[in-house]
């Protein structure tokens, strides 16, 4: 005898075929529609924290100060796990870049915070292949 089913959205038990999912195409849709809310909020969230880095590593930039303890980064509210990119993985460090912004951070120091330059300028065009040639 097989294990009883149960619908993903309303808990309902389920009949007929063993492969259905949900009791019905209205359950169906609405469990559908709340998984893309949860992902628009998860993805909401990550933005909302990249941002808040971006305008910390922005202020950091227009100090003109060039190293900074991490810890007094991070509260600051900089979450050092979050970035667009890993460029690089050093002894200690790492080389992020958050959007434009390209800096290395390792547990007590945060360093080297640059603006780089209009990719769209850098790029070049070899054997089909698109190369980009940021200078940091
Ligand atoms: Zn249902």
């Amino acid at each position: 005898m097989e294990k009883q089913k149960y619908c993903l959205n309303c808990g309902a038990p389920l009949h007929g075929r063993m492969d259905k999912l949900y009791c019905s195409e209205h359950c169906k849709d609405t469990w559908h529609n709340k998984r893309k809310s949860r992902i628009r909020k998860k993805r909401a969230s990550v933005m909302s924290v990249l941002n808040n880095n971006h305008e910390i590593l922005t202020a950091l930039l227009q100090s003109g100060r060039t190293v900074w303890i991490t810890p007094l980064v991070e509260a600051m509210g900089f979450k050092p796990d979050y970035f667009t990119r890993l460029v690089e993985i050093g002894s200690g460090s790492i080389r992020c870049e958050c959007f434009d912004i390209r800096y290395d951070v390792s547990k007590t120091k945060l360093s080297r915070i640059t603006q780089m330059p209009d990719y769209k300028k850098e790029r070049q065009v070899e054997n089909g292949q698109i190369s980009f040639a940021a200078k940091s």
